[in-house]
């Protein structure tokens, strides 16, 4: 009964810590770790202890007798990663070799303290990794009042198993030396400089807040919009509540075809009463409820080999809903089939060379993936009325009719107010997660996740890529080359405050949380609040700490 890795594996790599027969490849210390889309368990090497079940952060493994139809697919996929091999290997005593904790080199004047901007899956994972040491302090710093990134606002809500990592992200919130500061912006409220008056570094892991924008003539039509937005909309974020979002027409396309534009497909043709059973915004559940979209085209501009979905993604789609290619694109793919050499590659060839065929009668709201469409531009008027395409590689265009164009080409970081940035990639520039400037480090100055290494990996590729900053942060504070800060650890809260009257903290949030899951009422997971005020007016009903209490924990600090 060996397990099994399924669709929601996050690559966090914690499953490779915990197996005791080092079974779980590729682990973090291997070529192919961050890029692979997905870990393996070697199923005969696996010893069925189910230890990595208890590790995952997002029950995406499961002994292989207790998999869904869904899931079956996953042993295949897991054994065909090991080579093929006669009778089943004895279990293996050695340990995948877990990374050194960043030793922190006491000093007289107090602990380590970090700052850390964000408070998605990589400040997360870099909080852990600081927090491994005693005599370490973290301030987690984030603009809106609830936490977690794109682990809130980003996975799609028929994704829950995903969403389970914000447990975890629970417990290491929940360390004594960790600290929330929520709807606090730092660049406005509070300065870098301030922070590391406060601080011996400060740690950006803010993301890839903006998307890339598709630079062709009609995008600033109305109803031409970009799938993050549209992500964030159905996930209730509070800035785009107000998305105009128009479901009227019978058609959506979705340029690019990453897993991003799978989830909006997904939701987009997902019954409504399924998804009435997740934390979707009650907006977007409404809206989906008088949505008169039949077809969402997925156009990407290259062939199907080169489809930038992963394979647990196409098989969660094409297991649950009704997808379709066109007769040339199923050409396509028998061509590429025959050149395929990489094996996942080959296995998404397969399973998009038993789709279905366009022509079939339209029974419900489906998808279609189309390939080789270049956007030339968006067509209409007051109003979108579809998109005309180049044929990538002929002179052919092709118009298709839509009533709404949902932009998916990818995620793009912002400028960080002080920090130098690197416009072309949109990260900025650093060196193992160390900010430089030209050649020169930036004092105090660190970054993790997408604005280090842009916006590509799974949430658990967040944890190696956290890990690696805060061993280079932790060098130079052991190096001397982070001064003690001007203030002490008990100034920060009275100088967050009197910028940031509003604060939320680690109790303001668990109160949002805790009121977000009653108003599920069993029924759903939670249902969120899409305006600020709501969430700060649910955070002020706590009790506020007293005063002597406040000062005695920051003095405890
Ligand atoms: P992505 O994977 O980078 O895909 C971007 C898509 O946009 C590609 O198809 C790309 O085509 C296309 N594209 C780029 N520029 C274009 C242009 N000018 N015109 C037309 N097409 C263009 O981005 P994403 O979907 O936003 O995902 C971002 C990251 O988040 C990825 O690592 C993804 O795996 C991850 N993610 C994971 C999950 C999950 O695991 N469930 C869910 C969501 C996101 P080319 O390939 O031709 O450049």
């Amino acid at each position: 009964m060996p397990h099994v890795i399924t669709q929601s594996c996050c690559s966090d790599g914690s499953c490779v810590f915990a197996c005791p027969v080092n079974c779980i490849h590729p682990s973090p210390d291997e070529p192919g770790f961050a890029t692979a889309e997905m870990l393996f368990i070697d199923p005969d090497a696996c010893v069925d202890c189910g230890a990595c079940v208890s590790a995952c952060p997002v029950g995406a493994i499961a002994p292989d007798s207790r998999l869904s139809a869904e899931q079956l697919p996953f042993v295949e996929i897991n054994a065909g990663f090991y080579p093929k091999r006669e009778g089943k290997l004895p279990p293996t005593s050695k340990l995948a070799p877990v990374p050194d904790a960043p030793m922190v080199h006491a000093r007289g004047g107090g602990p380590l303290r970090v700052a850390i901007v964000g408070s998605g899956p990589a400040a997360m994972y870099a909080a852990d990794e600081l927090l491994t040491q005693s005599g370490v302090q973290v301030n987690v710093f984030e603009k809106l009042p609830t936490p977690y990134g794109l682990a809130r606002a980003g996975v799609a809500p028929d994704h829950q198993a995903t969403k389970q990592v914000t447990s975890l992200f629970d417990r290491i919130a929940a360390r004594r030396d960790f600290r929330f500061y929520l709807n606090v912006e730092v660049g406005s409220d509070l300065t870098h400089d301030e922070l590391l008056d406060h601080h011996h570094a400060v740690l950006y892991a803010v993301g890839a807040p903006t998307d890339k924008r598709l630079d062709v003539e009609g995008m600033s039509l109305p109803v031409a919009s970009t799938a993050t937005e549209f992500v964030a909309w159905y996930n209730g974020h509070p800035d785009f509540a107000d998305l105009a979002v128009d479901l009227s027409g019978e058609r959506v396309i979705v340029v690019g075809n990453g897993n991003v534009a799978l989830d909006v497909a997904r939701i987009l043709t997902a019954e409504p009463d399924t998804l009435a059973r997740t934390d979707i915004a009650d907006h977007a559940l409404a809206a989906l409820r008088e949505s008169r979209v039949r077809e969402v085209v997925i156009a990407a501009r290259r062939g199907p080999a080169a489809s930038a979905f992963t394979l647990p993604e196409l098989i969660g789609l094409t297991a649950r809903c009704d997808v379709v290619l066109d007769a040339n694109d199923h050409q396509r793919v028998r061509e590429d089939l025959a050149e395929a050499t990489d094996d996942l590659t080959r296995r998404k060839l397969e399973i998009l060379s038993k789709l279905g065929d366009s022509t079939a009668p339209v029974t419900g709201p489906r998808i279609r993936l189309a390939y080789n469409l270049t956007p030339r531009r968006v067509l209409g008027a007051q109003r979108v009325t579809g998109v005309e395409f180049g044929v990538t590689g002929t002179d052919e265009v092709v118009a298709l009719d839509a009533g709404t164009v949902l932009t998916s080409i990818g995620y793009r970081g912002m400028p960080v107010r002080g920090l130098p940035f690197d416009e072309a990639a949109g990260v900025v520039p650093n060196d193992g997660g160390r900010v430089l400037d030209g050649d020169d480090p930036v004092p105090g100055s660190y970054v993790a996740g997408w604005i280090k290494r842009g916006p590509t990996g799974f949430i658990g590729t967040n944890k190696s890529c956290a890990a690696q900053t805060v061993h280079t942060l932790v060098a130079d504070y052991n190096a001397g080359l982070l001064p003690d800060p001007s203030h002490k650890p008990s100034a920060l809260d009275r100088f967050v405050r009197g910028r940031a009257p509003e604060v939320v903290d680690a109790a303001g949030w668990r109160a949002i949380d805790a009121a977000e899951v009653a108003r599920g009422r069993g029924e759903r997971p939670r249902v969120k609040f899409t305006a600020v005020e709501e969430m700060l007016r649910v955070a002020a009903s706590v009790p506020a700490e007293p005063m002597h209490r406040r000062l005695l924990s920051g003095l405890l600090r």
